[in-house]
């Protein structure tokens, strides 16, 4: 897979792919709002899965954001397929965060030893250079896609309306991609982009 003694380069997202984002923001919201409801989380609009409706942004993104975001989760395997396949790769790793999610998503990278050597904090994934993207938000991987590369979404509740490739694991990216790379007939110029 060295291409020149580089590897690689593929795009990996963070919530909801590493990091178990919605499952600490209904664990922390459950004990703040300890009587409240919360409907399984389908869809991007999260409002209509909170009692206290639009309020769930200002909760997330402000006021909670650091505990949600540092305490969260990893989901099982994540970080492990990671290690795994970063002799075949150079990941990096791409979010999208607001103001205060910043330093503790860094925080939370750091403290589960994530393989990489190039961490983008950014809106804009498709301008990043990288054969592939790993993510859980359609229009990530729509406006990737877009640009002729590879997207791949990580299936969850939110996002089956996707229609192209989906893995249920890291792993599976990685085998997915793997498989992808030896049927296409690649130059290295798209390889390395
Ligand atoms: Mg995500």
């Amino acid at each position: 897979m060295r291409i020149h003694g580089q590897r690689p380069r593929v795009i990996i997202d963070v919530d909801g792919v590493l990091r178990d984002f919605i499952g600490s923001l209904v664990r922390v919201y459950r004990r703040e709002y300890p009587g409240h409801q919360v409907a399984a989380v389908d869809s991007r609009k999260l409002e209509d899965f909170f009692p206290i409706g639009e309020k769930i942004y200002p909760f997330m993104d402000e006021m909670f954001a650091r505990e949600i975001l540092e305490e969260a989760p990893a989901y099982p395997g994540a970080i492990e397929a990671l290690q795994r396949w970063e002799k075949e790769f150079e990941i990096i790793i791409a979010t999208t965060q607001p103001l205060a999610g910043r330093g503790p998503t860094l925080v939370w990278l750091g403290r589960h030893d994530i393989p990489s050597n190039i961490i983008h904090i950014t809106a804009d994934k498709y301008r990043l250079a990288g054969l592939a993207l790993l993510d859980d938000f359609v229009d990530n991987l729509e406006k990737f896609a877009a640009t002729g590369r590879l997207a791949v979404c990580m299936d969850r509740p939110w996002n089956k309306h996707w229609k192209g490739p989906r893995v249920h694991t890291v792993d599976e990216f990685f085998g997915y991609l793997t498989e992808y790379l030896r049927e296409s007939d690649f130059d290295e110029k798209v390889l390395l982009a």
